[in-house]
């Protein structure tokens, strides 16, 4: 049976024209789904009994079944843990900050791509996340921390590129007023650098910010943290990153994940800085978020000193580049970036 989180408004509105229900009913439907936080189609009690059975009798209506929340003692990040209808793990991250909430969503089940720093790399492969999965994360995660969401970054499992359709289809509900309604200046995709998909959808008009996972300024260093699976060199990805800020005129960020003693060096962020000053105009809307490896067990990197992760930004900044050191969050509960493997 289909879940009701998985259909547009115009497919909504298609099933309650084909079932006899009047056509401002799917607005009222919506509004239930999304913002009043039901649990059921039982909730839906400004619906007549007969719409309610209509919806019962097409639908289900949860896709993933809650399965835990860990909470950070550290900075309050809560690690939610669901099961899809499959048996599949799925997690989302809550994270709290200055007031404003967000939420990091997966978007596949397991990732193909298999960053060598990434605990969710090393989740094998099973499949995409539909869109109503993806929706769900919020939508519970708002629900259980009782706390509105101003925020979604489509940065935990998976490589959200490589699942576009689904991803496209979860991202204009998540901005559509009449869905999540998300300001698309605080929604962001990231990825880790493929290059046809960042182009499609520069031209989707989906408007969310775009993160590109670079982690090197060159193709020998990038290729001893993030697989072959990525076929682009850094070039390419820089490019097509700016290329997509450009058309949506929206901010592009760079993740750069630092890993002692592979890509922290002074001549790495001076090579980064060759690398961005070649293809960036001048006045660009760029951010270089710098995060130190957080530790995945068995992994053969190490995260760097505070005070070289500080050397590496300050060489940037100097150069006109906008960069910050950015702090783990949820780290005691494995919420971290690259930590979310089950
Ligand atoms: S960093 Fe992202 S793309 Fe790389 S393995 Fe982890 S989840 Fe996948």
């Amino acid at each position: 049976m289909k879940h009701i989180y998985d259909l547009t408004p115009a497919e909504l509105a298609e099933f309650c024209e084909k079932n006899g229900i009047e056509r401002y009913r799917s607005g009222q439907i919506l509004r239930w789904m999304y913002r009043r936080k039901a649990d059921g189609f039982d909730d839906f009690n400004d619906l007549p009994q007969k719409v309610r059975g209509a919806l019962k009798g097409a639908f289900q209506f949860h896709t993933l079944k809650f399965s835990g929340a860990q909470r950070s003692a550290l900075d309050g990040t809560i690690r939610y843990s669901f099961t899809a209808g499959d048996g599949a793990s799925v997690q989302a991250v809550f994270l709290p900050q200055g007031g404003r909430n967000s939420v990091c969503i997966s978007t596949q089940v397991g990732c193909p791509v298999g960053c060598y720093f990434c605990a969710s790399g090393r989740v094998k492969f099973a499949r995409n996340l539909t869109r109503g999965e993806m929706l769900e994360q919020i939508i519970q995660a708002a629900n259980r921390s009782s706390k509105k969401i101003s925020g979604v970054l489509l940065m935990g499992m998976g490589e959200p590129l490589l699942n576009y359709d689904n991803v496209s289809s979860a991202l204009s509900a998540i901005v559509n007023e009449d869905e999540l309604g998300i300001g698309r200046r605080h929604v962001t995709v990231s990825t880790a650098g493929f290059v046809p998909q960042i182009n499609k959808l520069a031209s989707s008009g989906a408007g969310a910010r775009l993160a590109i996972s670079l982690h090197a300024p060159d193709d020998a260093t990038r290729k001893k943290l993030v697989p072959a699976a990525v076929p682009y060199t850094v070039a390419e990805i820089v490019s097509a990153g700016l290329g997509y800020a450009r058309a949506t005129g929206s901010r592009l960020t760079i993740e750069y994940i630092l890993a002692a003693g592979v890509n922290d060096t002074l001549q790495s962020a001076q090579e980064l800085v060759k690398l961005l000053q070649g293809c960036m105009k001048k006045n660009e809307d760029v951010q270089i978020n710098l995060i130190a490896c957080n530790s995945v067990e068995k992994s053969a990197f190490a995260s760097p000193s505070k005070k070289s992760a500080d050397i590496f930004r300050n060489l940037l900044s100097r150069h006109g580049l906008v960069a910050i050191v950015r702090q783990p969050r949820g780290k005691d509960i494995r919420a971290a970036c690259g930590q979310l493997g089950v």
